[in-house]
């Protein structure tokens, strides 16, 4: 009687039981086998890529097993909350593919039927739990400020016992009606906190999804669910959520292993089923001959926002996650690889327990195989989502030259092995750029650069012959043709063997015709192929070039 006049005392204004919240959260329909999972981020900035390669697993979890994978936001702590998080964190999970069934939307609505998906908006349904716990005896106020809970701490120091709010230092663990009545009247502020029923010196085991079978002390502590605020602390709202929401399977970083005493704990008490728990691992970064973890404030390369703005295609870096997450992807992407990675499927026990280490030589070169698949109108359709955003110049050249862009795009492209050479749209431009008139007159302003071998003169010469011969609609062999037939004229060898022959007859031979050529209309001596190039860029741009180059100097 004394704890339902407690639970009264303390929250007259809660009238709903858990029976009411229940009714309004029913068993999910689903079949056994479906995993239920979550992506429960606080709003303290954007996203890394440990928890872009945590939420990747939900999610693949959830949908591989035809469950449901769903965004809550966790926004209980509103001093750490930074202001455009939420946006930050739908954009990034849209950008990589992420894609969750139930959570809060950008338009400011929720979309599913578990919600609402933000913690700050179900204040009402933790109290009703909490007033449960506290009629039952199982949570009770405490009145304790940072002062009394220091002494108690000094006190443990003093005899060297285990600091703590717990056992027989928990003082206002029996605390009577009328003693907090009076505490209240006097409106001292006051949390709410478990009362504990386990003990350091029992341990509890249970089988991490990841890391295999666990053994860990009790949570013998008696630690707040309500702060003096009214709000719940995460560890209990996590709890509630997850029952509610139908969480199956929870998995996150592993700075969270420590709290599962305290989870199940909770999880026991409200008289919940405890969801199945898996511990990621951090991702490491290699730094020189040392792996070590990524640091916030440091590494750049932490940040999801980072791979989007280099403009690494989403699906990029989840093929590369797939490899961290089970090293046999790599077989199966090798046998299907025009398949999904949505189509393989993952295993938890196969992951790495200790930290996966971020290669971003083999992210490059899984980035530069998934472009490789993509069409030139797809590149295009990228890259000017891209520049938009991250580069004004390209955008607007790629927006007044859009066929265009798309035929440069396409070259060595529709062939059976196409070209790797992006690995992100960043590496697009300077790959490129000569392209385009603005920026190639820009680029020969300062001279060609011909290699050394090649004595200007006789550049001009190649030049101006072949410019006399040039015929747009010329096939590549009769086109191949006329550049021989220039090299013998000049006194270059026709082909490497006759050159190879008699080096010292030739001025050079065909390779550094075509290679002049080449710098006249690019001004750069590794390119795509010469013939292609020309095709795309038109009869009228290659003889202006060539004029330029003749006017031009080095
Ligand atoms: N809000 C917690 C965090 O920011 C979530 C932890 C969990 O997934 O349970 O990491």
């Amino acid at each position: 009687m004394s704890n339902e006049n407690l639970a009264e005392l303390l929250f007259p204004d809660v009238r709903l039981l858990p029976t009411d919240i229940y009714s309004l959260y029913p068993p999910r329909d689903l079949p056994s086998s479906a995993f239920v999972t979550r992506f429960a981020p606080s709003p303290t900035g954007s996203l890394n890529i440990g928890g872009l390669y945590a939420t990747l697993i939900s999610e693949r979890l959830a949908h591989q097993s035809n469950g449901v994978f769903f965004l809550r936001i966790e926004d209980t702590d509103k001093k750490r909350e930074i202001e455009g998080s939420l946006e930050n964190i739908i954009n990034s999970l849209s950008y990589f593919g992420i894609l969750f069934d139930e959570g809060p939307q950008l338009t400011g609505d929720d979309k599913g039927d578990y919600g609402p998906y933000k913690q700050s908006s179900r204040m009402q349904i933790y109290q009703v739990f909490i007033k449960h716990l506290v009629r039952n005896g199982l949570a009770y106020p405490c009145f304790c400020d940072t002062d009394d809970l220091q002494k108690i701490r000094k006190s443990q120091q003093d005899i060297k016992v285990t600091t703590g709010y717990y056992g027989q230092w928990a003082k206002h663990r029996d605390i009577t009606f009328e003693q907090a009545k009076e505490e209240i009247s006097n409106g001292k502020p006051f949390v709410i906190r478990i009362k504990s029923s386990g003990s350091s010196g029992r341990r509890i085991t249970y089988h991490d999804l990841v890391k295999g079978p666990i053994e860990i002390p009790e949570n013998d502590q008696d630690i707040v669910i309500m702060k003096t605020d009214g709000l719940p602390t995460y560890h209990f709202a996590h709890a509630i959520d997850d029952y509610l929401m139908g969480t199956t399977h929870v998995i996150r970083g592993d700075e969270w292993l420590s709290s599962v005493p305290i989870h199940i704990q909770l999880f026991e008490t409200l008289g919940f089923r405890v969801p199945q728990f898996g511990h990621i691992a951090p991702i490491m970064k290699q730094v020189g001959a040392s792996k070590r973890k990524f640091s916030k404030r440091k590494d750049l390369d932490g940040t999801a926002e980072y791979y989007k703005e280099q403009g690494y295609p989403g699906i990029s870096i989840s093929e590369y996650f797939m490899n961290l997450i089970n090293s046999n992807f790599e077989e199966w992407r090798m046998a299907n690889p025009y398949q999904s990675f949505r189509e393989f499927f993952i295993h938890t026990e196969k992951m790495n327990a200790s930290g996966a280490l971020f290669d971003m030589n083999k992210l490059d070169d899984i980035s530069k195989e998934v472009i490789s698949r993509l069409t030139g109108q797809q590149v295009f359709e990228y890259l000017y989502t891209w520049s938009k955003e991250f580069d004004s110049e390209l955008y607007s050249l790629i927006d007044k030259n859009q066929d265009y862009t798309v035929n440069i795009l396409n070259i060595g492209r529709t062939i059976d092995k196409p070209r790797k050479d992006y690995s992100k749209w960043s590496d697009v431009k300077p790959m490129i750029a000569f392209f385009y008139d603005e920026l190639f007159e820009k680029d020969v302003s300062s001279g060609y650069m011909l290699p050394t071998s090649v004595n200007f003169d006789v550049a001009k010469e190649i030049v101006l012959g072949f410019s006399k011969s040039y015929r747009f609609n010329n096939e590549k062999e009769v086109w191949f043709h006329k550049i021989k037939e220039l090299a013998g004229e000049l006194g270059f060898a026709k082909d490497m063997k006759q050159y190879k022959a008699n080096p010292n007859i030739y001025k050079g031979h065909v390779g550094d015709v075509a290679m002049v050529i080449r710098v006249a209309l690019t001004n750069r001596t590794n390119t795509p192929d010469l013939f292609n190039m020309m095709k795309v860029m038109g009869e009228t741009r290659v003889l202006s070039r060539m004029e330029t180059f003749l006017g031009g100097s080095i």
